[in-house]
């Protein structure tokens, strides 16, 4: 990219990872333009049920697709779709993972390991005034996540009032940090047997890891999955739940609602055709993105050594992060305050030398990444750590 003072600056950011497509990418373009004559005036379209049995081949969870224009506004939809099913009011949410901007929803910490509802606290980077009140208690529990014991434990003494359990299946908001060996498939079991809907938010994972989803690699299907970001392609906003018939058939009874001007619009939905086919049509694009990922983390920590900054790369292929501190994230609980401070300004930093992050310091490829892009933040990173590492020297 181009900046208006003519500087060069290589987008790692991607538009927090949903720009899997790239910058001006061509085949992408004609694909849309293709259907800009055709579709724009018209408000049901052959390209819906395209769209959905190439939803529904790839993605495991998928039998039957809805959708929407927003990861937060899927979610919020998935959480009734979820209560309905499962005829109980309360969801379970994790330490570090992240579903979107609503008020129910968003930051807060466990009261207490006893009684794990959400609480707001000073200081919280996702607290935010004007939230209705006490809707993060009243709709909710906030437990530690790959720890199935305390989900269990919640289960058996409350299992009677929750009706679902929402998590990233792979946490990228809280660092970038896997899940442990069979800690999924245990709460699908425990799930499973208390009449709980699984909800996964694939928001970031979603055709981001692989056409299927992070389900697809982990090998565990959720009752229903939230996509949004990537699945457009980057330049469109587009998002959609998809789940088990049984669950969306109360969509199709209209025991749910799931209401929405623009859901479904024939554009959108030819911005999810043409990065569905791009990826489809190019098999080794995984491979080649998580190559120059690699390379790319690779170059990042070499810089950071020679400067004497510590530093961590963790992630999976497709979304990449980067802590300033000697050990990986296991536990979003170690994804430290300072660390935190570091990483936000060594992406600040890194901005001014022509490499963009994305918040809070996540790195994401994209299909028209190549070497030279490597080569790029080879020849800048060096720099650019080294004025971190001067400045942060404060800290
Ligand atoms: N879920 C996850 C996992 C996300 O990362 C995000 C956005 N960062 C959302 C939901 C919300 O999506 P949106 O910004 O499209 O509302």
């Amino acid at each position: 990219m181009w900046d208006l003072d003519g500087n060069e600056h290589l987008d790692l950011f991607c538009k927090f990872g949903a720009l899997i497509v790239g910058h001006g990418n061509e085949e992408y373009n004609a694909k849309l333009m293709q259907y800009m004559n055709k579709v724009l005036s018209v408000d049901q379209c052959d390209l819906e049920e395209l769209v959905c049995e190439r939803i529904i081949h790839h993605v495991p969870s998928a039998e039957m697709v809805r959708f929407g224009l927003s990861g937060t506004e899927s979610v919020q939809n998935a959480l009734r779709l979820a209560r309905a099913y499962s005829c109980k009011p309360k969801f379970v949410r994790f330490q570090g993972h992240y579903h979107g901007n609503a008020d129910n929803i968003m930051g807060g910490r466990p009261e207490s390991a006893e009684h794990p509802v959400p609480v707001e606290y000073e200081g919280d980077f996702l607290g935010t005034d004007g939230r209705a009140p006490n809707i993060l208690q009243d709709q909710s529990f906030l437990l530690p996540w790959n720890d199935s014991i305390a989900l269990e434990k919640l289960l058996q003494e409350r299992g009677d009032e929750i009706g679902a359990v929402i998590m990233e299946p792979i946490c990228i908001n809280g660092g970038g940090i896997l899940p442990q060996p069979g800690y999924l498939e245990k709460v699908r079991e425990l799930c499973t047997c208390h009449h709980v809907t699984l909800i996964f938010d694939e928001v970031i994972t979603g055709f981001r890891v692989a056409l299927g989803g992070a389900q697809s690699l982990v090998g565990v299907t959720p009752d229903i999955t939230v996509f949004a970001k990537a699945m457009a392609g980057g330049s469109l906003p587009m998002s959609a739940i998809v789940g088990k018939k049984e669950i969306m058939q109360l969509y199709v009874a209209q025991k749910v609602i799931h209401a929405g001007t623009f859901n479904g619009y024939p554009l959108g939905l030819a911005a999810v055709l043409a990065t569905i086919e791009l990826l489809e049509n190019d098999p080794s694009c995984y491979e080649r993105m998580e190559n120059l990922l690699i390379q790319i983390g690779q170059a990042l920590l070499e810089a950071a050594k020679s400067v004497g900054m510590p530093m961590v790369v963790q992630g999976v292929p497709g979304v990449l992060l980067f802590h300033s501190q000697a050990e990986v994230i296991n536990y979003a609980r170690d994804y430290e305050e300072i660390t935190r401070i570091r990483d936000i300004l060594t992406t600040r930093v890194c901005k001014d030398y022509g490499i963009q992050f994305s918040p809070i310091s996540r790195f994401y490829s994209n299909l028209l990444m190549d070497e030279s892009d490597v080569i790029f933040f080879r020849e800048r990173i060096g720099e650019a750590l080294a004025e971190v590492h001067r400045i942060g020297g404060m800290f």
